[in-house]
Formats: C-alpha cells, sequence, structure tokens
C-alpha cells in the first residue's frame, strides 16, 4: 500500500501550475518530519505532544540562532497556534463522539456507508501518522459499526478506549458515553 506522504497525483506535480490540497501530507516523511517549501526538514507539530515539538525547535534554533518566545513551561501550543498531537487528538475525539451522538437511531443503507467510508478516509487523513496508522489497523480488527446510534457510539468508545489502554490513560465506562456527548450527566452537572 503507498504511504499517505508519497501522495502523487497530477495536482501535485510541481509542473502542473495547480497547488497540491494535500501538500502538507505529501511533504511529510515517516519520520514525523515535513519539509518547507525551500526542502528543510521541520518536525511535524500533528505528530508530537507539545514537549517533544519544543526540544526538537529548541536543537533547530541552536542551529539556526533563532528564538521562539514561547514560555519553557507552557504544556501546549499556544490557543492561537498549530495543534500538537494532543490537542489535535482533543479535538478530533470531542468531533468524533459528537458526531456518533447525533447519528441517526435507524440509518438508512447509504448513511451506514458514508460513515464507514468516513472513518476509512479519516485514517488516510489523520494528520498525525503513527495515529493513523493505528486506526486504519484497528478499523481492521473491528470495523466501524454503524447499524444504529447507540452502537456507533459504543464503536467509538471502545476504539479511544483502546487508544487509552495503549497511552496508559484510564479507560472510559462505555455506558456513560450518551451522558458524557448528548445528554449531559445525570447529576445535572451541564444542566446550566
Ligand atoms: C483516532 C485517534 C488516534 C490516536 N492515536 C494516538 C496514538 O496512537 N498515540 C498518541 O500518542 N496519541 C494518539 N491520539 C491522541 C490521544 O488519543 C489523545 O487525544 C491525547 O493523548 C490527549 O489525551 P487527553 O487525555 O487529553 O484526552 P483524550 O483521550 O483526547 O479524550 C478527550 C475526552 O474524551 C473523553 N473520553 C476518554 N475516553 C473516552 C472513550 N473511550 N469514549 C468516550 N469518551 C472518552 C474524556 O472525557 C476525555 O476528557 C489519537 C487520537 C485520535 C483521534
Amino acid at each position: 500500500m503507498p504511504s499517505r506522504y508519497s501522495y502523487e497525483s497530477s495536482e501535485g506535480d510541481p509542473h502542473s501550475g495547480s497547488p497540491n490540497p494535500f501538500a502538507s501530507f505529501a511533504n511529510a516523511s515517516s519520520t514525523n518530519t515535513n519539509k518547507t517549501q525551500e526542502g528543510e526538514k521541520k518536525p511535524c507539530r500533528a505528530c508530537m505532544d507539545f514537549k517533544t515539538w519544543r526540544k526538537q525547535q529548541a536543537k533547530s534554533s541552536k542551529q539556526t540562532g533563532s528564538a521562539s518566545g514561547v514560555d519553557s513551561t507552557q504544556q501546549h501550543s499556544p490557543s492561537n497556534c498549530p495543534l500538537d498531537k494532543d490537542q489535535l487528538g482533543q479535538h478530533t475525539w470531542g468531533f468524533l463522539h459528537t458526531v456518533a451522538a447525533y447519528y441517526p437511531d435507524k440509518p438508512s443503507s447509504d448513511q451506514q456507508k458514508d460513515m464507514s467510508t468516513f472513518f476509512t478516509l479519516l485514517s488516510k487523513f489523520y494528520p498525525c501518522e503513527v495515529c493513523a496508522t493505528d486506526l486504519a489497523e484497528q478499523l481492521k480488527v473491528r470495523p466501524p459499526a454503524t447499524s444504529s446510534q447507540s452502537s456507533l457510539s459504543q464503536w467509538l468508545c471502545w476504539l479511544h478506549n483502546g487508544v487509552n489502554e495503549k497511552l496508559g490513560k484510564p479507560l472510559f465506562d462505555c455506558t456513560k458515553v450518551n451522558e458524557r456527548w448528548r445528554d449531559g450527566w445525570s447529576d445535572g452537572s451541564c444542566d446550566y
């Protein structure tokens, strides 16, 4: 299977005159770097946590003599800067769980097919390569359960718990997935 990072199309051909909309994917290498237009390698920010990215930046700014101006104790990218891996993960999970929360109870066969395609495409274009590779593997192990809102939300909870487990994080109680992402907690703490 060709790597996302060797994406080729006539749109991406430097001689075709039209910009490749997936240039950032095409230019990134499998070692968590991507290239600037000048061909210089830059760490892929969405592929690593902020601390790791900062370390890599510090190394390259020593080489170039530039300073970042970001507080060295900061845990995440400032809010108006490109997302680091964890910020991207938090936002993406929020989006995915909310999509699942509002998925129809009785989807048509087209909706079911489209939802499966949506996750396949996500695994091809998710900017953190290690995450995307892992997602593609999980989709083979257990394809999206698209037959209802409940099945999709439970499947996504399972998927997210797989990543939680891999990262040594606590597992989420999947019986609470609709409280977390659709209805609000039963203690009323979200009913303001
Ligand atoms: C598809 C995908 C694959 C990823 N793969 C990797 C990877 O391989 N390596 C890596 O380092 N990072 C990966 N990430 C990022 C990682 O999952 C986290 O998003 C990141 O580490 C930040 O974690 P967090 O503790 O802030 O909360 P997150 O894990 O981002 O969770 C956000 C919120 O979701 C809720 N939640 C947690 N678990 C569940 C669940 N099972 N079901 C429903 N709700 C839940 C909690 O309320 C939590 O606060 C991936 C992200 C995505 C979207």
